[in-house]
């Protein structure tokens, strides 16, 4: 019975019944006159999560990492310079990309567990003064640590220091879950996909555009043509696509915003922050300490923590699954070992937050983790209540 339990991996996420009845779909025609009526509102509603209105939003049938190439190949060339800050497996992985598309990346090393270096990026583009940087990489959520930065301040680092680049950000683990603002923060790429804030399947690309972005694909000359924004948005705007389009996902994207919706994206982002809080709150109480190295960077949607010395947290990982059927995300790259992850974004409420706080506290204490059976639980369930007491006093 084990497929009843949640998982707590940052991605994919949990499916709700809702969204998996909503993909389950006969083939329908894709070229048929009734496409259109499906694919272009869920396109102009997916503006209202980038916050965006004078953006494009722009899919493809892929992973997110399909986004990061898309962002990339359309509007750079060869041997052009991004400025890149890396703190962690995915804003690395990201810089890879990059390279390994003869960009020229200019990388801001960072510890693991800090966030992007507004002034740090400031200083670099200041310097830069023949603007020979075209593109600013920022990872709103680094998931291999559980670190939100501050896009908006880094935005007004470049705006200080006058520096045309453009901006782009990975919002894959974030947009949906936590807030996002794509033209108040003056992002010209934003790069999402479909299995993580949007509860659904692996497989669709979710790009935020600006017109600064669509103007400079004119200009790119990296190679692309799977990946070309401009045949997708040509396509689209005939109501299409280039190719077979995802149907199935493009189906349950609708009903995932419908749901985003009705719960209302505020209040998406305020049960990400409580559930998050109850987690933070059962890791301190087993007296751990979490990778996000000040509370200012704490993610809501995956919290990293570090297992005490001389224990192995892929042992962990490994006796969760084994003995509780339960998945927890495991320490990437550097952290392979030293830490785990509790991914919580998507579909969760607090009591399942809860019963993965229980399941991970009973494998510690297998292991003889110095902790105390019931502890994190009991921390969660007190946050719990006093979060629940004021909305209530609230709606009184
Ligand atoms: C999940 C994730 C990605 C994309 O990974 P895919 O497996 O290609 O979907 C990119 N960046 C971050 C921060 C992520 O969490």
């Amino acid at each position: 019975m084990t497929e009843q339990n949640p998982v707590f991996i940052p991605g994919p996420t949990n499916i709700p019944d809702r969204l998996r009845n909503a993909m389950s779909m006969q083939t329908a025609d894709h070229r048929a006159p009734d496409f259109v009526k499906l694919l272009s509102p869920v396109l102009e509603d997916l503006k209202k999560v980038f916050k965006t209105e004078s953006g494009k939003v722009i899919t493809f049938p892929s992973s997110g990492t399909g986004g990061w190439e898309a962002a990339v190949t359309n509007t750079l060339s060869p041997g052009d310079k991004v400025l890149a800050a890396r703190f962690g497996m995915f804003s690395h992985r990201w810089i890879d990309l990059c390279q390994r598309h003869n960009l020229d990346v200019e990388v801001i090393e960072c510890e693991w567990g800090s966030g992007a270096p507004a002034d740090l990026y400031g200083e670099r583009l200041a310097a830069d003064k023949s603007h020979e940087i075209k593109a600013v990489l920022v990872t709103h959520n680094e998931t291999a640590t559980g670190v939100r930065s501050d896009v908006g301040a880094v935005r007004r680092a470049m705006d200080a220091a006058g520096h045309p680049a453009m901006l782009y950000v990975d919002c894959v683990s974030s947009l949906a879950s936590m807030d996002f603002r794509m033209d108040e923060w003056g992002v010209d790429l934003a790069v999402s996909g479909s299995q993580k804030g949007f509860m659904l399947a692996v497989g669709m690309a979710i790009v935020g555009v600006s017109q600064k972005a669509l103007a400079a694909c004119e200009m790119a000359k990296c190679p692309r043509c799977f990946f070309d924004f401009r045949d997708m948005a040509d396509a689209n705007a005939k109501g299409g696509f280039p190719y077979t389009p995802p149907l199935q996902l493009i189906y349950g994207l609708r009903e995932s915003l419908n749901m985003l919706f009705e719960e209302g994206l505020e209040n998406v982002f305020a049960r990400h922050f409580r559930i998050a809080e109850g987690v933070r709150a059962a890791v301190g109480a087993w007296g751990m300490r979490l990778c996000a190295k000040s509370p200012d960077l704490y993610s809501d949607t995956v919290s990293a923590i570090y297992v005490p010395k001389g224990f192995d947290s892929n042992v962990l990982t490994d006796h969760a699954f084994d003995a509780y059927g339960v998945s927890f995300g495991i320490g990437l790259g550097p952290m392979s070992g030293k830490a785990f992850r509790i991914g919580h974004l998507g579909s969760l409420t607090d009591v399942m937050a809860l019963s993965g706080i229980a399941a991970i506290e009973m494998a510690m204490k297998d292991l003889n983790y110095p902790i105390e059976l019931g502890s994190g639980v009991s921390a969660a369930q007190e946050y719990f209540r006093k979060a629940f007491g004021a909305i209530q006093s609230k709606a009184a």
